[in-house]
């Protein structure tokens, strides 16, 4: 039952709905860095949240939930495919064992002066020449003040960006990751009810029982029993369920390509300080290491293909 995300739509409205729970997938990033406390609630609700937000859409490529922070916390980052293949990492400024405690408010973590917003990016698959992908971004705080929890931060983000009335409900602890998504389509959606069918208050009944949700049963239930705690005088159609999974989309031929960036005078300035380049992977953790012979070859190979890939393009 875990690391799945069932879709279902309402049969007399157009509304349509989402509940993910992600086990291994969240364990694999826990396993792989030591996030304090507070900082693992935030980066787990996100990631279920992107989950729920990428499944939503009919796209192929990634979607990319960035937060960049003005607190202790700099950047939180969460990649999910179009096959629900998730990772995600978190940067702090300063030291984080002083700055961050286990009793910190996400206000305290991202927004701590009110500067702190959130990116959400699509990045399609096969992009056009010159195309560039979908950007939205608002801050982290709304009419009233700071957005107090991550659930706010995407409803936000959808009503102002995308137009669309939107509710979540999210929560993450150690073990787990969980969130849900109720949606209002425009219009009919798409849907035609029989005559004398439609429910016009559909939205306001699932969005209020949606709302009797407490962060412990999304926490300990499994997403069946509590789909049918609420739901179940509800006429729904249940969707297949998808699976997620871990992974990370980092590469030697990424990090070689992300050093060729740097230039050559930076990376040898490295290798004469430390006698190698040595990356790690912000995502998974994984140590790339770069010898004087590796970084001779990558700026030779450099230059060779950077000189015949023009006529090699020609061809085509
Ligand atoms: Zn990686």
């Amino acid at each position: 039952m875990s690391d799945q995300l069932q879709k279902f739509m309402f049969g007399a409205a157009p509304v349509r709905g989402e509940i993910v729970s992600l086990r291994n997938t969240w364990q694999q990033v826990l396993a792989r860095r030591d996030y304090p406390t507070p900082v693992r609630v935030v980066l787990g609700e996100m990631m279920a949240a992107c989950a729920l937000l990428s499944a939503n859409l009919k796209f192929d490529g990634t979607l990319i939930m960035q937060i960049y922070g003005d607190g202790p916390v700099k950047m939180l980052v969460v990649q999910c495919h179009s096959d629900l293949s998730l990772r995600a990492t978190a940067k702090f400024s300063g030291e984080v064992a002083s700055t961050i405690t286990d009793d910190m408010s996400m206000v305290e973590l991202i927004n701590a002066s009110g500067h702190g917003r959130c990116v959400i990016t699509l990045d399609p698959r096969d992009k056009k020449p010159g195309q560039q992908p979908y950007q939205g971004i608002v801050p982290l705080s709304g009419e009233d003040g700071p957005l107090t929890t991550m659930s706010q931060v995407i409803e936000h983000y959808m009503h102002h960006s995308e137009q669309l009335d939107t509710r979540m409900w999210l929560a993450a602890n150690s073990e787990r990751a969980v969130g849900m998504l109720l949606q209002k389509l425009p219009g009919d959606g798409g849907i035609v009810p029989h005559p004398g069918e439609l429910d016009a208050d559909t939205w306001e009944r699932v969005c209020t029982l949606g709302s009797t949700l407490s962060q412990k049963e999304l926490l300990t239930e499994e997403p069946a029993t509590l789909f049918r705690r609420l739901f179940w005088q509800e006429n729904v159609h249940h969707f297949e369920p998808a699976n997620t999974r871990f992974e990370c989309t980092c590469s030697r031929e990424k990090v070689g390509g992300m050093l060729k960036m740097l230039g050559r005078e930076e990376v040898d300035s490295v290798i004469e300080e430390r006698g190698h380049v040595e990356i790690h992977c912000d995502f998974c953790n994984q140590r790339y290491e770069f010898d004087p012979v590796d970084v001779a070859q990558l700026f030779v190979a450099g230059a060779l293909s950077g000189g015949v890939a023009p006529a090699a393009e020609q061809r085509h």
